[in-house]
């Protein structure tokens, strides 16, 4: 049997017509930036995750590089993140000319440990401290980090916090007796809508919420090279524009999200179930803490034999993915930054051993039935 990693065609069956339909009514209209597609799916996002202001912009990663822009990020400046996380968090940190400084990672969620990010914090010092721009949770996999631990810590500093939802959209975790949505929580949330994302388009995009007026504004400016009025420029922005017809197809798609999401936990449930007796030393099935909605971007296990399994899915049909083989820290590019291997050993231990699933939402039952028969195979041939 094959087992792709994601299924976008079979997806696309199901939507052809509604999306054919949005995107000739773009064609239609010939208004192919900003236009009002654009704005409606602002709206609609905006209140899908709680926000009330979204932006479309071009992608993820621009949504994070104007987020940053806008807390007027620059040389000097320090923001802390995550350093097992996609680049883009960290490049864009860079990109500006700041220092990315990392914190491990829990080894339950992957994400920022919130214990560890306030012991980073108590040992800087205050001119340290006053270079600190921001603070970016990144939200791996489609569970939320601790929100309810990181917020406090951040305010009690100072600090900004900006959200790197990209894989993450409309998961919750539990804040102050309520329940929040990925992008509510800080001061800025990013989203991508790249493809293999829960929501994703016909090419790049990605969209900016906020619940701060004045930070909407200024991210409204800089997405058009900081022209207001047109053609003045107060501040340099740069073209961080989505285009309609990318809007036309996220509106369609919005409507399946919850569906598919849906889905995606009901085959991490079986996935779960399923593996729960796989009698290997340091197996691991991913966990969705308590009160949080997790929306598994990835169905990531652990390992030791990581690779070894990798090969054998592989040599029978089934597709995986390692996110992410190597930290932020370790990459050849941070060099400069001097960390080096042991800075960071819960993330390095996930390179080592963390290995995402086939969990597409369009997964037969068969299918998934058949990873775990293998992954079975694997760990317990004669049995
Ligand atoms: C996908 C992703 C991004 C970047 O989004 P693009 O739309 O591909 O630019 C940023 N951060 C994380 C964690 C991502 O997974």
């Amino acid at each position: 049997m094959k087992i792709p990693l994601l299924d976008l065609k079979t997806q696309y069956a199901q939507i052809k017509d509604e999306i054919k339909q949005a995107i000739n009514e773009v064609l239609e209209s010939q208004r192919f930036i900003l236009g009002p597609k654009v704005l409606e799916l602002e709206k609609e996002i905006a209140a899908y995750s709680q926000c009330k202001y979204a932006l479309g912009v071009s992608s993820g990663t621009d949504a994070l590089l104007l987020a940053l822009m806008a807390l007027d990020t620059g040389h000097g400046d320090l923001v802390i993140t995550t350093p097992f996380t996609f680049f883009a968090t960290a490049g864009c940190i860079a990109r500006l000319g700041a220092k990315p400084v990392f914190v491990d990672i829990d080894p339950v969620t992957f994400n920022i440990d919130p214990q560890k990010l306030e012991s980073l914090l108590e040992s800087m010092t205050n001119e340290e401290l006053s270079r600190v721009k921001a603070v970016i949770p990144v939200h791996l996999f489609g569970h939320m980090a601790d929100m309810q631990s990181i917020v406090p810590v951040c305010r009690r500093f100072g600090l900004k916090i900006i959200e790197d939802a990209a894989q993450a959209i409309g998961s919750e975790c539990p804040f102050n007796g309520a329940v929040r949505r990925a992008g509510s929580v800080g001061d800025i949330g990013c989203f991508s809508f790249f493809p293999s994302k829960n929501l994703g388009g016909f090419g790049d995009g990605g969209m900016v919420v906020t619940n701060d007026a004045d930070l909407c504004e200024k991210m409204k400016i800089l997405r058009v090279h900081g022209s207001n009025p047109k053609y003045y420029h107060r501040i340099i922005g740069g073209n961080f524009r989505l285009d309609e017809i990318q809007a036309a197809v996220l509106l369609v798609k919005l409507k399946y999200l919850d569906r598919w999401t849906e889905s995606r936990q009901k085959n991490a449930g079986m996935y779960n179930q399923m593996l729960a007796d796989v009698s290997a030393e340091s197996f691991r099935t991913p966990a969705a803490l308590p009160g949080y909605r997790h929306i598994y971007n990835q169905y990531s296990i652990r390992t030791a034999k990581r690779d070894e399994l990798k090969a054998y899915l592989k040599e029978n049909g089934v597709a995986t993915e390692i996110y992410y083989p190597l930290p932020m820290h370790l990459q050849e590019c941070f060099s400069y930054l001097r960390y080096k291997q042991g800075d960071f050993p819960v993330a390095e231990e996930a390179a080592l051993t963390a290995l995402a699933l086939p969990i597409y939402p369009e997964m037969s039952r068969e299918g998934l039935e058949y990873v775990v028969y293998c992954i079975n195979e694997f760990f317990n041939p004669n049995s």
